[in-house]
C-alpha cells in the first residue's frame, strides 16, 4: 500500500513529452484542442503556443480546419515558453516544425521540470522529407500518436502534403488554397524537389 501511494506521488510529479503528428490536415490542431480541454476540465492551468509565422486564421488562437479553436500566444523563440510557463502544468505547442531546433531543448527543460507538454506538427515537408525539429521530438517523446488525413485523390489514409501550387519553398504558410492531403500512390513532386 505504501508503495503504490509512493509510486502515484512520482507518476504525478513526472513530467513528459507527448508528440501529435501528420500529414495537413489530419487533425493534429483538432486532437492538440482535445487534450487541452481535457486538461482545463482536470483544473490543470494550461497554455497554448504557436511561432509567429502560423498567423493563417488567428493572432490569438490555434485554429482547427474544421474551426475549432482554442486560445494560443504566438512567439518567435522557443525559448520564449520557458518565461511564460512558469506557472504552468500542462503545455500545448502547435506547428512544432517551425520552430527552430531549440525547441528539443525547451521541451526536455520542461517535461524535466514535472510539465505535461504536448506537441502537434508536420513530420514531413511537402516533398515526404522529415521535417525538423519534428523527428528529434519523435526521438525523445514519452508517448507518439501518428494520425492521418483522408487521400484527396483516392480516399486512403493520407501520410503527406502535397503541394498544389507552384513553389520550391520549403515554408509556404497556407491551407487548402495550397496544400491537400494525399497518400503515398498519390503524392507527387517534380524531380528537382527530390
Ligand atoms: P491539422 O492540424 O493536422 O492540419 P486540423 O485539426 O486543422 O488538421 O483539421 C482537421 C479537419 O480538417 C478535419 O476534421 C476535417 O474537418 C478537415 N479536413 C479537410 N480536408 C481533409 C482531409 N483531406 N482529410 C481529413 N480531414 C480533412
Ligand atoms: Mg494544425
Amino acid at each position: 500500500m505504501m508503495n503504490e501511494n509512493l509510486q502515484i506521488r512520482t507518476y504525478k510529479k513526472t513530467g513528459h513529452i507527448e508528440v501529435i503528428c501528420g500529414s495537413m490536415f489530419s487533425g493534429k490542431t483538432e486532437e492538440l484542442i482535445r487534450r487541452i480541454r481535457r486538461a482545463e476540465i482536470a483544473k490543470v492551468r494550461v497554455k497554448v503556443f504557436k511561432p509567429k509565422i502560423d498567423n493563417r486564421y488567428s493572432e490569438f488562437s490555434i485554429v482547427s480546419h474544421n474551426e475549432t479553436s482554442f486560445p494560443s500566444e504566438i512567439i518567435d523563440n522557443a525559448e520564449e515558453i520557458l518565461e511564460k510557463s512558469f506557472d504552468t502544468e500542462v503545455i500545448g505547442i502547435d506547428e512544432a516544425q517551425f520552430f527552430e531546433n531549440n525547441l528539443v531543448d525547451v521541451c526536455q527543460m520542461l517535461a524535466d521540470s514535472g510539465k505535461r507538454v504536448i506537441v502537434a506538427g508536420l513530420d514531413q515537408d511537402y516533398r515526404a522529407k522529415p521535417f525538423e525539429p519534428m523527428p528529434q521530438l519523435l526521438a525523445v517523446a514519452e508517448y507518439i500518436t501518428k494520425i492521418h488525413a483522408v487521400c484527396m485523390i483516392c480516399g486512403a489514409p493520407a501520410n503527406r502534403t502535397q503541394r498544389v501550387t507552384e513553389s520550391s519553398d520549403r515554408v509556404l504558410v497556407g491551407g487548402g488554397n495550397h496544400y491537400e492531403a494525399r497518400c503515398r500512390l498519390h503524392h507527387t513532386f517534380t524531380k528537382e524537389e527530390k
